[in-house]
């Protein structure tokens, strides 16, 4: 099974889980907390999360989302050519 890290919104401790891909973890293991949220695993990434110490999930998230808005709007483009006549 894949293994996840969660980072605890409350109390700020990371941790792994593993767990099914479909599965969600949702209870913090170091406090009663169930606002987890799943750290990428981009090793990079997590580097910059402990310098400037969080904030990097919420980016993280946003740039997948924007990623995903362009790959939909270039689908849809596609889509409407006009297949010729
Ligand atoms: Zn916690």
């Amino acid at each position: 099974m894949p293994k996840y890290v969660y980072k605890c919104i409350d109390c700020s401790q990371h941790f792994e889980v593993i767990h099914g891909i479909l599965e969600d973890h949702t209870t913090c293991g170091f406090c009663p907390s169930t606002k987890l949220m799943r750290v990428p695993q981009m090793p990079h990434l997590a580097r910059q999360e402990t310098q400037k110490g969080g904030k990097v999930g919420d980016e993280v998230k946003r740039a997948i989302e924007e990623n995903r808005a362009i790959l939909k709007e270039e689908r849809r483009k596609r889509v409407e050519l006009p297949d010729g006549d």
